[in-house]
């Protein structure tokens, strides 16, 4: 089962959720000698998945970071490049970090610059120049697939009332990966949609979203068990990856594979 290759691995958001799902079960994909670099703010959580994962025979490197910063896609790609050999044969960039936001209030309410700024940049801007980086870092070269990652939700295609800044994230997250597919063909790109999945972003949904209806069922699914398991997401999204058929820019979501 070493069916992807020696990668190098880069994915952000692996402290908790889906991303720390990831990491593990694409552990299980790669040949030994594999890169993983692990991104997010929770240093703590980030040794422990280390830990874990350096008993599978992997190089793991760890960037405590907050993504919105302007250094961070320096400091990924820095580290990337540290830990990058000749014999990596995949790179695989997992754009998976993202934060819910204030979904309390309702879109007339969002008057602050600053604040939406501030949203946009750590989940939307901080993906366009962390993809952009590492792009840069690792040209096209023979011997090297590259494949690029977008944690994508339903929220990108339809408006879901009191979640403004979350949904417009993800809608231009989506735009701009497709962008990215039309002008590199040689990359794969994924736009994968996980599902609802039952982690600490389900638990705010269901606790602070201000649309009470919209509240209510994540609640109910919840409830009634219809969350989804970040490892039976994670298996659709690694079945994609190996199977290698999906067209690149595509959005997929959990329930199409
Ligand atoms: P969680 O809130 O459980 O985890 C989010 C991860 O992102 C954490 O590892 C967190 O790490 C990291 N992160 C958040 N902000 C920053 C930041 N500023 N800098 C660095 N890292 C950051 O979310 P999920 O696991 O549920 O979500 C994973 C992805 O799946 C997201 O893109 C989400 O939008 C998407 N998704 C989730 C759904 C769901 O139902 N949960 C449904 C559809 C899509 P730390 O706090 O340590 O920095």
């Amino acid at each position: 089962m070493e069916q992807l290759g020696r990668v190098l691995c880069i994915i952000t958001g692996a402290s908790r959720g889906f991303g720390r799902t990831v990491a593990k079960e694409m552990a299980r994909l790669v040949k030994p000698r594999s890169v993983f670099v692990l991104v997010a703010r929770s240093g703590n959580e980030l040794q422990t998945l280390q830990e874990e994962l350096v008993e599978s025979d992997l190089e793991v490197r760890c960037v405590v970071v907050d993504l919105s910063l302007m250094e961070a896609p320096e400091m990924v790609v820095r580290t990337a490049k540290e830990a990058f050999s000749p014999d990596i044969e995949h790179l695989i960039l997992v754009n998976n970090a993202a934060a819910l936001g204030d979904v309390s209030r309702f879109t007339k309410s969002f008057t602050s610059m600053a604040e939406v700024n501030s949203y946009l940049s750590c989940n939307v801007s901080s993906a366009l120049c962390l993809t952009a980086s590492m792009l840069q870092a690792f040209p096209k070269q023979s011997g090297l697939r590259r494949c690029v990652i977008n944690i994508s939700s339903l929220c990108a295609l339809k408006p879901f009332c009191s979640w403004v800044l979350y949904c417009t994230g993800k809608a231009a997250r989506d735009m701009m990966f497709k962008v990215l597919a039309e002008e590199e063909p040689d990359l794969r790109v994924l736009n994968y949609a996980p599902g609802p999945l039952d982690t600490d972003m389900q638990l705010i949904a269901r606790t602070q979203t201000g649309e009470l209806g919209l509240r209510k069922t994540f609640s109910d699914m919840f409830d009634e068990g219809q969350l989804i398991t970040c490892e039976a997401s994670c298996a659709k999204m690694m079945k994609l990856l190996l199977e290698d058929k999906y067209t690149s820019g595509e959005h997929v979501d959990f329930y199409d594979v």
